[in-house]
């Protein structure tokens, strides 16, 4: 059953100007996404997936149109109110694990909290139950050079669920992997999902993957439809 609306777009518009010409990638796009919900993002290289996902993902601003988080209007909020609730309310995982070189995959996951003010141990606890989650508690002590790129994916899911966000957002999180490792960490991240009832939106090439989501959406004249 679909939970309370987690991320509304309401006519959101962006568009980017290189040199002479005006890119529209965005315009007026609607959508809604459910607590709980895991809906894939597909669409051909270029049309403006990234653009989304930073969009409704607080990274970027809209040129118009509103995002409305948790039932919040996320317009007005000043740059250090959107670092907040980017810090506390929503995951990021994207196509390279962008893990920190010289930590631990332990460290990478309690990072996200301890930045938030969470105590230590508090932090260590929460990675470790999320390591053994994603089903890599053995390798809490690796750093991400000493692991596989299915493995280093994971502690990315991982860390970006760290503090509990309400939403995931992922930008081809694998994107990166072959077929059988892209399958073996979109079970974690699935389990992950439907376990804790964050809601997800998912860009992806692989149709396979986006078969599996609660429904598929893409890009079309700068909307959101239905795949
Ligand atoms: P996708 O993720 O689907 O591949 P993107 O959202 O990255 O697409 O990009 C959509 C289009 O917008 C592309 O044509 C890209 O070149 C352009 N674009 C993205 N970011 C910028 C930017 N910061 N400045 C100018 N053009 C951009
Ligand atoms: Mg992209």
């Amino acid at each position: 059953m679909k939970g309370e609306v987690i991320i509304e777009l309401k006519g959101v518009s962006r568009h980017y100007v290189q040199g002479s010409r005006r890119l529209t990638i965005l315009n007026g796009a609607d959508f809604l996404l459910h607590q709980g919900e895991m809906v894939a993002l597909v669409a051909p290289s270029g049309t403006g997936k990234s653009t989304l996902l930073h969009t409704a993902g607080l990274l970027e601003r809209p040129d118009a149109g509103e995002v409305i988080l948790a039932g919040r209007s996320c317009g007005g909020l000043s740059d250090d109110e959107r670092t907040a609730i980017r810090r506390n309310d929503l995951g990021f995982v994207y196509q390279f694990h962008h893990l920190l070189p010289e930590f631990s995959a332990l460290e990478n996951i309690m990072m996200p909290q301890l930045i938030k003010g969470l105590p230590k141990q508090v932090a260590a606890e929460r990675a470790a139950q999320l390591l053994d989650y994603m089903k890599i508690g053995n390798r809490a002590q690796h750093r991400p050079a000493e692991l596989s790129g299915g493995e280093q994916q994971r502690v990315a899911i991982a860390r970006a669920v760290a503090n509990a966000p309400l939403v995931l957002f992922a930008d081809e999180p694998t994107g990166n992997l072959d077929p059988g490792t892209a399958s073996y960490v979109f079970d974690a991240l699935e389990a992950l999902v439907r376990q804790s009832g964050l809601a997800a939106l998912i860009a992806t090439h692989n149709h396979e993957l986006a078969r599996r989501m609660d429904r598929r959406v893409t890009l079309s004249d700068g909307k959101i439809v239905p795949l």
